[in-house]
């Protein structure tokens, strides 16, 4: 995967038929094989860095013309992958894109692997890892928000305050070598205190970090919700009010949906996928019975659960046993048919809802939807809503090594608060450095490579 003496070439463009397409070469012999394949207008040249020039695409295999195109070349190192870079655009047919592909391997390029080319940037020291991965987030992001974010990592905004993170953590080991090399006696209580002072904001920060966690990865990943409640209850309904269009089949018949329905709609950027589940209940049909065994697996799979009940009517008890069945789950309440009379008292209302966010609503007319989505955000993510500035940690991998960091970070407090000698802690601020630098891709992370970019699309 990792060979950088060849030239790789890959279609950049989605597959399929379209108005262009966009051919890619990157490696060492990319303009040698450009003009084999390329023959610019009259009075262009084709190699002139970045600039955008038209000619004819030759068929290598019969030798006749392919197509007109576009060339734009850009040189090493100022280039995506840091190498000498071609970019082919051609008309947009399956049939052309491949033929140029046949041409340009018969010259001497390869077909690229998946995320090769955002490799190869990597390798060649033209984004950290970090950034590498937010180009794999831009392009797999389903809402604009998700976009936003895995952009502003693009822009390397992780990097840059793990950069400050580091410096600071240096700080504090230069300090401690010196102390073990040139000083005969320990460092001074005094100074040892102000050494772990300072590495404790460090931990803050980490901290700080890893808590973001819990919003970043739902914005990286979105969540799943479920929709339950006793029959007729207007699961459907609201299913259908939250996705604000027609996709689950409402009737008056108790029972109709059967199996679960599942619709991905945008909650406040993020993709939420809503789960319509059958109406519990306890059912002779062994057809439904499968349904409602359904909806407990969804119940349980599910990040968050909305509980509906209808307060034009009393509750029964399906509802009260549904309630008890949640148990420990996230759960939010949602009391329906809010434009019909109710029939619960403020006591009832207090009693079956508990400590659990509650909304009422009306699926049918829309009244408190607009409520109910602020809800969900709120009962996710907390007060005050989505943070959208500053370190938002999305990725596992990144969350994984920052809290390998902060544990030791920890163990290096202890031990200077403990008294011990420095070099315990040292050696844990040392591991620190190392757990921080694979988030970048500065240290140990030649395992992982093939992990990160074969989830890239090819052409990337
Ligand atoms: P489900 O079985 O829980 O999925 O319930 P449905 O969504 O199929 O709705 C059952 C019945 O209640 C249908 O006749 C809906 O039109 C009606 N319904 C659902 N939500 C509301 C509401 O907010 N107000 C009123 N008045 N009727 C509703």
């Amino acid at each position: 995967m990792d060979n950088l003496l060849d030239t790789i070439c890959a279609r950049s463009t989605a597959p399929g038929r379209a108005g262009i397409a966009l051919v890619r070469v990157s490696g060492p012999a990319s303009f040698m094989i450009l003009e084999k394949v390329f023959i610019p207008e009259k009075g262009e040249h084709p190699l002139a860095p970045r600039h955008a020039t038209l000619g004819t695409i030759l068929d290598l295999i019969s030798g006749s013309e392919l197509d007109q195109g576009l060339v734009t070349c850009f040189p090493s190192p100022n280039s995506y992958t840091g190498e000498d870079v071609a970019e082919i655009s051609l008309h947009g047919s399956p049939v052309l894109v491949a033929a140029l592909l046949e041409g340009l391997c018969c010259s001497g390029a390869r077909l690229a692997e998946p995320g090769e080319f955002t490799l190869r940037g990597f390798l060649r020291g033209r984004m950290d890892l970090t950034q590498a991965e937010a180009v794999r987030d831009v392009i797999n992001a389903s809402t604009l928000f998700q976009a936003q974010v895995a952009a502003r990592q693009r822009a390397g905004g992780l990097a840059l305050r793990l950069g400050e993170v580091k410096r600071s953590l240096i700080d504090v080991i230069v300090q401690l070598e010196s102390a073990v090399e040139f000083v005969e006696d320990d460092l001074p209580l005094e100074s040892r205190e102000t050494l772990a002072v300072r590495l404790a904001g460090i931990q803050g920060t980490l901290r700080t970090w890893l808590d973001s966690f819990r919003r970043g990865h739902v914005i990286h990943d979105g969540f799943s919700m479920a929709i339950i409640g006793r029959p007729n209850v207007g699961k459907s309904s609201l299913f259908n009010a939250l996705l604000a269009q027609e996709r689950s089949i409402v009737t008056e018949i108790p029972g109709t949906t059967r199996d679960l329905v599942s619709e991905v709609t945008n909650l406040d950027g993020i993709p939420v996928r809503l789960l319509d589940t059958a109406g519990i209940q306890k059912s002779s049909d062994p057809v439904e019975q499968l349904g409602v065994d359904r909806s407990y697996g969804a119940m349980a799979d599910a990040d968050a659960i909305l509980l509906v009940v209808d307060i034009s009517q009393g509750a029964t008890p399906e509802d009260e046993h549904l309630r008890e069945s949640l148990g420990e789950l996230s759960c939010m309440v949602v009391m329906n048919k809010a434009d019909l009379s109710c029939v619960w008292t403020p006591e009832q209302k207090a009693m079956y809802v508990g400590e659990r966010p509650c909304v009422e609503v009306s699926a049918k007319t829309g009244f408190g939807i607009q409520e109910l989505r602020s809800a969900i955000m709120k009962h996710l993510f907390g007060e005050p809503g989505l943070e959208r500035d500053g370190v938002l940690v999305t990725n596992l991998r990144h969350h994984q090594c920052i809290q390998a960091a902060e544990k030791r970070l920890e163990n290096a407090v202890v031990a200077l608060r403990g008294g011990v000698s420095e070099e315990f802690a040292l050696f844990d601020l040392n591991g620190v450095l190392k757990n921080l630098g694979a988030i970048t891709g500065e240290v140990d992370v030649e395992d992982i490579l093939q992990e990160i970019f074969s989830r890239f699309c090819i052409g990337k």
